[in-house]
């Protein structure tokens, strides 16, 4: 076989400006020549094809009748073939071409060559003129159809590569504006200048001139296409980084906002531009498109002449959330909502004040989904109102049923944001009313979420009117977490205040929790009004809430919430703790509290010492274990508790016991690092007995303390 030879200058030139794919055998069908077309459309470069047989391309064209080395017979017989393939480029991906196939015979046989042309098949499918299926006859730019085509083959190149690409989908800001005001013909010169400009931003300068069938199977670089009225879609190529693609997207905006020059007069128009990138988006051209348009109007959203890049994490809990949606809506029309009710009751006097509505779904596979995990979503939605107004009516259902067995009870119900930012919420709810004609006025409450509230407070006020002229309460639930001003509580007239259980959790533990639990319910007091504890989990929660001034609670340390056939049972066998009405006469004024609290201190540094005896890690330092003065009661004891009491015997008698209790703790410890189990197991006895000592000292010291009311 002859080496091939170099081509002639012409020959070269008329495979380098041809769009399409050219490959060039001898008569052996060894390969001589390709174009650079060629090598973008299939993957095959010179170095791997020049020379060797047109086997070796083999997977890039087959048709259903005829393999390659069936179409290079007939090319040798009949010296010409042409038809459609279907073929695959290098790396597998595939596409539909037109190939055409003819015999150069010379004077010389050993000089017969073969020419293969390949190009999109696209045309000659649509059975059009290719300018015209291709191209948008206003601006001479790419239209959708040409636009998907080349995003495909930028897509599978890329994939080749560590580029980027960007698709962007631009929309004028105010062009209906300037078509309303001068005229359509001047809104098709002002789109034609824009398209201009844009090819000139990008490095599609040439995309006019270009902007052929042919070009489709050919170098896929940037492109400008007009997809719709004033909308633009953009795809730019070999980009190497997010900041690159920043600077086009500014150059674009810029561009585009500089005044255009049409008849005479200055016309000037903004674009919001949305963008996605592959591969970081890695989705069809379609989906790119989507996806890009999506992000546009986001642009727009945020305030036009802009650009925003869509986020496909976002894009797919927009979808997660769509499909949560749809399946709620499914589960209320089945039927599988269902509401669980929690009682709140009164320390002071032991009784059962009333229940909580919550919501629960009771999933067919899932089993009972708690609200957080699908309330959320439908609070962004229309659903939330059906969904609300579905929970009212069930609610009042199931009180009046309670009421038949002679279980007369209050009950709250939650509602959304969205249902109170309603205009005829006040309205539906009379609706829903007046089928409950029996229903005592005062039976139900509505909750309302502190941050709800705050945005439209004077609409909120007349809700609230409203609705209590139909006999409805109202409070502010998870009080506390909404950062509402003092102004606002004065606001708002909800009669009741829910301390958010974050802070009840932890009233015993943290001091500050416990400086705003006694603030909120001081300012509850100020604005008179009711407050109420949620997420009460110990009895010793109870009391002390109970001793700050809240005697209205709810929590697990009551009941958890449960189904409504629960409740009467519930309510039959509620005993309320001892504790509670051991204090339940007493009076105490806010300057005592620190005393409520050293109690719970030494409980707790008694509870670390025994939990470390069980094998836990001891959650003390060396100064809070052997130093009296160093605990939290110690802190307590020769501070704040020696100028309030220091007089009383009750209070000086506490130090000897303190003393030993710190003698004893340390020894505890020291047997238990010696491996000294038994030994260390009855120090505890006896620190226990201490405690017990200590705890009825401090009652004696807290009854003298408390002024009997
Ligand atoms: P929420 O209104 O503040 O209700 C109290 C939540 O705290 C309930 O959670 C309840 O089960 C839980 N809880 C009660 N006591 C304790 C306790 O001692 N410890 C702890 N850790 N948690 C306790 P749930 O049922 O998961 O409800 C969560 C939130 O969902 C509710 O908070 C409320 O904002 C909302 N929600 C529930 N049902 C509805 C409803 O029908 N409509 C609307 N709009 N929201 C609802
Ligand atoms: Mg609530
Ligand atoms: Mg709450």
């Amino acid at each position: 076989m002859a080496p091939p030879a170099q081509p002639t200058p012409l020959l070269a030139g008329l495979l380098q400006c041809s769009h399409d794919a050219i490959l060039i055998t001898d008569a052996d069908f060894h390969i001589r020549q390709i174009n650079r077309v060629f090598t973008e459309l299939t993957g095959f470069t010179e170095d791997e094809t020049i020379g060797r047989h047109i086997d070796i391309l083999r997977p890039i064209a087959h048709d259903d009748e005829a393999s390659l080395t069936e179409i290079c017979q007939i090319v040798r017989t009949r010296g010409q073939w042409s038809g459609k393939l279907h073929g695959a480029g290098k790396t597998g991906e595939k596409r539909q071409m037109s190939l055409n196939a003819t015999t150069i015979r010379s004077d010389d046989p050993a000089d017969d060559a073969c020419v293969f042309s390949f190009s999109s098949a696209h045309s000659a499918e649509n059975g059009e003129h290719p300018d015209l299926a291709h191209i948008d006859t206003l601006t001479r730019l790419p239209n959708r159809l040409l636009l998907i085509d080349r995003l495909q083959q930028t897509i599978a190149q890329t994939k080749r590569s560590n580029l980027l690409v960007a698709v962007m989908l631009m929309d004028l800001d105010n062009f209906k504006t300037v078509n309303n005001s001068y005229g359509h013909l001047v809104g098709d010169r002002l789109l034609r200048k824009i398209s201009q400009r844009l090819s000139r931003a990008l490095r599609a300068g040439d995309t006019v001139a270009r902007a052929d069938v042919t070009r489709t199977a050919s170098r896929p670089g940037d492109t400008v296409a007009r997809v719709g009225g004033d909308e633009f879609v953009m795809i730019v190529t070999g980009l190497p980084n997010m900041d690159t693609l920043e600077n086009i997207t500014n150059r674009i905006l810029q561009l585009t906002a500089l005044p255009c020059e049409i008849d005479g007069r200055e016309i000037t128009v903004t674009a919001s531009l949305g963008v996605t990138v592959f591969p970081f988006d890695a989705v069809d051209a379609e989906t790119l498109i989507r996806h890009a348009d999506q992000a546009m109007y986001q642009a727009k959203e945020y305030g036009r002449n802009s650009y925003h890049l869509f986020d496909a994490e976002q894009d797919q809990q927009a979808h997660t959330r769509r499909q949560l949606l749809e399946r709620l809506k499914l589960a209320l029309a089945n039927d599988e909502l269902t509401l669980h009710y929690q009682p709140k009751v009164n320390l002071r006097n032991g009784k059962v004040i009333g229940v909580e509505a919550l919501l629960r779904w009771n999933h067919p596979d899932r089993g009972l989904v708690m609200p957080g995990e699908f309330l959320p979503q439908a609070e962004h939605d229309e659903l939330i109102l059906d969904i609300g107004k579905w929970v009212t009516r069930r609610a009042l259902t199931q009180v009046m049923q309670w009421r038949e067995h002679g279980i007369n009870l209050n009950v709250s119900v939650n509602i959304a944001a969205r249902q109170l930012l309603r205009e005829d919420f006040a309205e539906c709810v009379q609706c829903c009313l007046s089928d409950f004609p029996d229903l005592p006025r005062g039976t139900l409450e509505f909750e309302i979420l502190e941050s709800s509230a705050i945005t439209n407070t004077a609409h909120v006020q007349k809700v609230i009117k409203d609705c209590e002229a139909l006999g409805i309460h109202f409070s502010l639930d998870d009080f506390g977490t909404g950062y509402a001003s003092l102004t606002y509580l004065k606001e708002i007239p909800a009669g009741t205040i829910k301390i958010d259980q974050s802070f009840v959790r932890d009233v015993l533990d943290d001091s500050d929790d416990l400086a705003l639990v006694e603030g909120i319910i001081g300012l509850a007091s100020a604005f008179r009004r009711i407050v109420v504890a949620e997420g009460v989990e110990t009895p010793e929660q109870g009391v002390l809430l109970m001793r700050l001034g809240c005697d209205l609670v709810q929590g697990y340390g009551i009941a958890r919430p449960m189904p409504a056939e629960q409740i009467p049972e519930w309510v039959a066998g509620f005993r309320p703790d001892p504790q509670w009405a051991l204090w339940a006469d007493a009076h105490w004024e806010m300057i005592d509290f620190p005393l409520l609290v050293a109690q719970y201190d030494h409980l707790k540094w008694v509870h670390r010492i025994a939990m470390s005896l069980e094998g836990g890690n001891l959650q003390l330092s060396e100064a809070e274990l052997t130093d009296h003065h160093q605990c939290r009661f110690g802190h307590w004891y020769y501070g704040h508790g020696l100028v309030r009491y220091g007089h009383l015997d009750e209070f000086r008698e506490l130090e000897a016991i303190h003393r030993d209790v710190h003698k004893l703790g340390p020894d505890i410890i020291r047997l238990r690092e010696a491996g000294q189990h038994e030994q260390a197991r009855q120090c505890m006895h006896d620190l226990l007995a201490l405690k017990d000592q200590m705890l009825d000292k401090l009652g004696k010291l807290q009854s003298v303390v408390a002024k009997k009311v």
